[in-house]
């Protein structure tokens, strides 16, 4: 479990419980045993309840009634331009994949490539290592070995070239510390002393649901990030359209609900924001970049190296001559564009050094390239395409009164989370002199 104990333990001490009860009259603290109804007292003045439904995407969410109980006031928010590899970084940041570093998973870097080890595999036959059950075996063996904390696969990588790259997320985003550059959520929260549950990846959506369930009946917690990476993975098996969309929906408003009955009693209020880090397209169209790029007279790693993620491709080059003709050939790709620099920077990434890759080429909404490094074989639905195409936004639900205009785009969801914890404090804050009996 990645609650984080230590936190937890380092809050209670600094402030105990007795210390936030001179905020109340004396005849009133006595009552505070139990409440009129009988019911525990309340611990905590508030629970800011953070809860991140990967994939719940503006449009799904547009013609369904998803939350309005218990958050009606919602909001359409920009994405960022990326994969949930660099969504997620840019929530629990506040911060834009420039400024925090966290964008694409592989990049071209041989200098500081620890997959050297594996390149032996290429002998292996290519039916047993392009396998999904192989890899994932492998990934395991592969995450524990090179002490990698984040999220790790090594999805489609070819092993001929793997010795070629290096992965970018090795610490936990979920975790203080846990950025490329800078800090998160969770530096704040420990700076803050405030104790606080965050999901494990490792666990299963339940698993996490009922961890957090656990410590709200306790009010151990004034801070909770919930990952729940469920309707995530149905929607790239089944697509946006499918019936079983709207029923996972219903399966989260329980939990949610449980979670609030849960909090009703430690807690005198909870202040719950529910969103999203990006939607889902659904793929109509394949297209094998791959082979079109490879029947050119060019080497990869002599002349070039090339990331092909699943709905963008990635490359670096190592002459003027691969440089002209990769770059005349995706011209004549009429599924996708090459994204200019400007587009880059307008969304935050364009990196200088050209650490992700020299040039971003990038399919239209619903084209999915396969085979990928990503994967072998297609899948029915698939996020990561322009932030401004239409299944590509983000939503937020919040039981908040308002949500302030400023928060326009995934990275301002960190802003309420630091809100959040900030009006909780001051909520709380104590007297100077005991307050008259
Ligand atoms: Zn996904």
């Amino acid at each position: 479990m990645k609650t984080e104990q230590l936190s937890i333990h380092s809050r209670e001490s600094a402030v105990s419980g007795a210390a936030v009860e001179p905020t109340l009259p004396h005849c009133e603290r006595n009552a505070r045993a139990t409440d009129s109804n009988g019911l525990p007292a309340k611990v905590k003045p508030a629970l800011a309840l953070f809860i991140m439904v990967d994939a719940m995407g503006w449009e799904i969410l547009r013609h369904d009634s998803f939350g309005q109980d218990f958050a009606p006031l919602r909001k359409r928010l920009d994405s960022v331009f990326g994969y949930s590899s660099t969504c997620v970084p840019s929530i629990l940041s506040g911060r834009w994949p420039v400024e925090h570093r966290n964008w694409c998973y592989f990049v071209h870097d041989p200098k500081n490539s620890p997959f050297r080890s594996l390149r032996p595999l290429r002998w292996l036959p290519r039916a047993l290592t392009s396998r999904r059950i192989f890899r994932r075996w492998l990934t395991k063996l592969v995450r524990v070995q090179l002490k990698f904390r984040g999220y790790f696969d090594l999805y489609n990588i070819p092993f001929r070239h793997i010795h070629q790259y290096d992965f970018t997320e090795k610490r936990s985003p979920l975790q203080p510390g846990g950025m490329n550059r800078g800090e998160n959520i969770f530096d704040f929260l420990v700076a803050q002393h405030t104790p606080y549950f965050v999901s494990d990846p490792a666990r299963s959506e339940e698993q996490n649901r009922d961890a957090l369930l656990a410590q709200l009946g306790e009010g151990q917690v004034e801070f909770a990030f919930l990952y729940w990476p469920g309707l995530d993975g149905l929607l790239h098996r089944v697509g946006n359209d499918s019936p079983e969309i709207p029923a996972k929906l219903r399966v989260y408003e329980q939990w949610i609900q449980q979670l609030l009955t849960a909090a009703r009693g430690p807690y005198e209020e909870v202040q719950l924001y529910v969103f999203s880090d990006h939607g889902m397209a659904n793929c109509d169209e394949h297209v094998d970049l791959m082979q079109r790029i490879e029947a050119l007279p060019l080497r990869m790693e002599r002349d070039y190296a090339v990331v092909y993620d699943s709905t963008m491709a990635r490359f670096w080059f190592f002459n003027d001559r691969a440089r002209d003709l990769i770059t005349a050939e995706l011209k004549c790709v009429p599924q996708g564009r090459i994204v200019p620099d400007a587009e880059l920077e307008q969304h935050h990434t364009l990196f200088t050094d050209r650490y992700f890759g020299e040039l971003i080429f990038l399919m239209r909404e619903g084209v999915l390239i396969v085979p990928s490094h990503m994967g072998e074989r297609p899948i029915r639905a698939m996020h990561g395409y322009h932030p401004f195409d239409k299944h590509s936004y983000a939503a937020l639900l919040t039981n908040q009164p308002d949500i302030p205009a400023t928060v326009t785009a995934i990275p301002h969801i960190c802003d309420l989370m630091k809100r959040a914890v900030l009006l909780a404090r001051k909520s709380k804050a104590v007297p100077a002199e005991p307050a008259p009996v």
